[in-house]
């Protein structure tokens, strides 16, 4: 069973869709926010404490824990900005994909 399937919602038996329903609500999308993010973050290493504050205030749970500082998935990461805000070291910056 897929991680989807398990929710009711993504079971159309058991969440009795109609057959005739438009397949855009029916369909699970297989997109990631990196596909369509617009801003990272970026940290700076030198100034990370790994204080693990960003991993905790994650809405997506997407930080990772290297050795010497804390990073991101970039694939799972939506560009909030959250991590950014809370840093008490100023160290992530947000910029945008484009660059
Ligand atoms: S909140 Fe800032 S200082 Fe703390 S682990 Fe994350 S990037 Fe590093
Ligand atoms: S920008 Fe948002 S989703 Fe991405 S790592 Fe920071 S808090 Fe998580």
């Amino acid at each position: 069973m897929s991680r989807h399937e398990s929710y009711p919602l993504f079971n159309l038996k058991q969440a009795n869709v109609p057959d005739d329903l438009c397949p855009v609500a029916t369909e699970v999308s297989p997109m990631l926010p990196g596909d369509w993010r617009s801003m990272r973050p970026v940290v700076d290493r030198d100034k990370c404490v790994k204080c693990a504050v960003c991993w905790l205030y994650c809405p997506v749970q997407c930080v990772e824990e290297k050795p010497a500082w804390f990073d991101f998935n970039l694939k799972t990461c939506k560009g909030c900005g959250i991590c950014a805000n809370e840093c008490p070291q100023r160290a992530i910056t947000m910029i945008p994909e484009a660059t």
